[in-house]
Order: C-alpha cells, then structure tokens, then sequence
C-alpha cells in the first residue's frame, strides 16, 4: 500500500490559518474494514450524521463507500439529501423520523425514514398510498434507553392491528443501547433481551442493536447488521478493550511565544493560575472558537487539557481564551520552542479520547467541534 498523499486543502480554511486539520480517510476506510470483518457474517453500515462527526461528509462518505459501505445512517433529511447526492445508490436511513412537511422529500429521494411513533407510521403509509408503491421503512424500537422509539404497547399494539404496516416494507427494526461503553452494565443484557422479544413480533427484513460500543459486546449483539459511528473516525470508547481502529485525526496550532514568569505570577483571564515557582509557558493559537473546550481550563491545582511539543506534553495553565491558551514549557528545551512551531492539539501523542476526558466531556463532542477556522488536509491514496 502506498503511502497517503495530501490532497487539497480545505477550501473552507481562510488565508493565514493558524490552525491545521489532518483527516486520514485510507485510515477510516481501513477502520470500516476492520470493524466489517470482526462482525461478520453481519452487515456494518457507517453512521455519518452532523457532517461525518465534523470531519466532512463530502470526503468520508465516498472513502467510505471506496471500502466497501453501502448503507449510511445520518439524523436529518437535509443530511440524507447530500449523502445521496455522494454515493448515487445505497441505503440512507435517516435516524431522527419523518416530519410530515418532509415525507415527499424523503420519498423523492429514496431516503428511508427510521419511524419512531405510530403517527410516523401513519403518515408513512399516506406517502406511500399517494405515490401508489410500496415504500421501505426501518422502525426504531425503544429497549429502555427512553429516547426515540416505539414502546413496548405501541409494538404490542402494532403486531394485534391487521394491515398495521400495509404499503410498507419494513427493512430494518433498530434499537440503541444506553451503557454500550461498559461491559458490565446490566443495561446491556436487559436491552438486548428486551430488543429480542419485542422485535420478534414485527416481521423485517434485517435487525440491528449495536453502534461502535455495542458491536465489541460480542456476537450475540451483532444482529443483521451493526451501526458504528465514533469508532470509524477512530474513537475508542468501549472500556472493555481496544476497538480494532486506528486514529483518524491529527489537529495543530502553532507556538506564538514563549514567557518567563516568577513566583506569584498569574495567567490568563480572572488569574485563576498563580505560578508557585518560576515557570515557562507557551502562548498557542487555539482557543475555545476552534474547539479547545473552555472546561479543560487549569486554576492552580486544577488538572485541565494537555498539548504536546516535539512529542513532549505541556498541560494548559489558566483560562482557555477564546484564540489562545497558555501552556506550561518548563521541561521542554528551548530549541523545541519557536515562534511558529506546531503544537498538537489531538494526535499521537494527545489521543482524541484524553482530550474528551480533560475537557470533561467525550471525544464525540470533540469531533463535532473541530475549529471551522483552521485549514483542513485529507489524507488519501495517491490514485494510481
Ligand atoms: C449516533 C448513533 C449511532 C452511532 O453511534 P456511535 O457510538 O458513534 O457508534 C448509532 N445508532 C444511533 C441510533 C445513533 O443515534
């Protein structure tokens, strides 16, 4: 295999970026490979919703498709419509339903609604007898999460009526787990009994639980076909071992300048940091506008987020500025420490998990936020 290439930039990233962010698709398309061979002989779709988790839906979605994907999970129709207008064929199931204004967009476009409420199915089947075909639909079955879904009377119910489901295919049952990310929740087993039972009693053609946490629980949650997300863009959420994914994501800010401070000195907005002993620090070009979440602040003895510099971590000291944050140098030499030189924000050496994790939140959040101001780089194949 030869080694990704550098395509164009971002064209999105304005001029004099201080900022850069590296997406590696041959990495998310090896990551869905990887995930598709460790369910199989069960389908893995790819989850692609808010823009691919920030990281461009107009790149991921084709490499995705290059690997070998053919079914796509996103939340709204307007995402569904631009996924459509990348992949030509292929299943789209849109996660959060079908709004009436909306049902002839979807139908329109083959776009599949995951129908979460009797009304939806209702309003579903008119589409479908306005239009004089058979439409596909996925229902969403709630198994205790109490997010969307339909309940446990609104199955019993559905499977009593007769013609509940006329005009309709059903082509997939779902249902999404609370407490995937820990193996030993009993949320997990009650969930996937409860999904079992009540999905027996609606007839379809495939069935799906799990999500990037869920499909690592084992087989018994695998299904017809599993929905993984997070883990593709190179996540690794599940507590009970490593996903079998690579990272994905490579993000930089550049030094700015480099301070000395004596004992009793402060940093940043409020002066909620007061250096204790003399101390260098690190001024960056990254702020809470570019996704440096405000939360992974450090007062004195505060524990906040963390850089690194020539593969050396530098914890952040003080508030988290909207453009900049302070970072404490002391134990990096100074030829490490130009102006101008790149600090990383998440890769190697500062994984997106950790970052999750210092700015007390998760890595997802992270993705979802990824600074729109700094220029973007995706990696690829050189086509050859
Ligand atoms: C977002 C979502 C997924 C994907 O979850 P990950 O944890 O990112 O793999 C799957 N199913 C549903 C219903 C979702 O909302």
């Amino acid at each position: 295999m030869s080694q990704p290439q550098e395509s164009e930039p971002y064209s999105g990233a304005l001029t004099g970026a201080l900022g850069h962010i590296t997406i590696n698709l041959e990495a998310i398309a090896r990551n869905w490979q990887s995930l598709a061979r460790l369910v199989a002989p069960a389908d893995c779709a790819a989850v692609v919703k808010a823009n691919a988790y920030g990281l461009g839906a107009t790149r991921v979605v084709p490499a995705l498709q290059r690997a070998g994907c053919t079914t796509f999970f996103v939340a709204t129709l307007g995402e569904a419509h631009q996924i459509r207008s990348l992949i030509g064929s292929g299943r789209i199931f849109v996660l959060d339903g079908v709004l009436p204004e909306f049902a002839s967009g979807f139908a329109d476009d083959s776009i599949i609604p995951v129908l979460s409420t009797p009304e939806e199915i209702v309003l579903w089947r008119k589409e479908a007898k306005s239009r004089g075909k058979v439409l596909p639909a996925a229902l969403h079955i709630d198994s205790g999460l109490n997010r969307l879904g339909l309940s446990v009377n609104d199955v019993t119910d559905l499977a009593a009526t007769e013609g509940a489901f006329d005009g309709l295919e059903i082509v997939l049952t779902l249902s999404h787990l609370a407490s995937a990310d820990t193996p030993d929740a009993p949320e997990n087993d009650a969930q996937r009994m409860a999904f079992e039972t009540l999905s027996a009693k609606i007839p379809a053609k495939q069935k799906s639980l799990a999500a990037s946490d869920g499909l690592m629980l084992g087989q018994a949650y695998h299904f017809d076909l599993v929905r993984p997300g997070y883990a593709l863009y190179g996540g690794q959420a599940f507590q009970g071992g490593p996903t079998p994914v690579e990272p994905v994501v490579r993000v930089t800010a550049k030094l700015l300048q480099v301070r000395t401070l004596k004992a009793g000195d402060f940093v940043g907005y409020s002066a909620t940091f007061r250096a204790a002993n003399p101390m260098t620090i690190a001024i960056v070009s990254a702020g809470y506008a570019d996704g440096v979440a405000r939360a992974a602040s450090a007062g004195t003895g505060d524990v906040g987020g963390v850089v690194a510099i020539a593969g050396k971590s530098a914890p952040i000291v003080g508030r988290v500025s909207m453009d900049l944050i302070a970072v404490d140098v002391s134990h990096i030499p100074a030829q490490d420490l130009k102006r101008g030189s790149d600090v990383e924000l998440i890769g190697p050496n500062v994984p997106l998990d950790h970052v999750g994790q210092h700015a007390k939140t998760i890595g997802y959040e992270v993705l979802t936020r990824l600074s729109p101001r700094f220029a973007r780089t995706y990696l690829e194949e050189a086509l050859s």
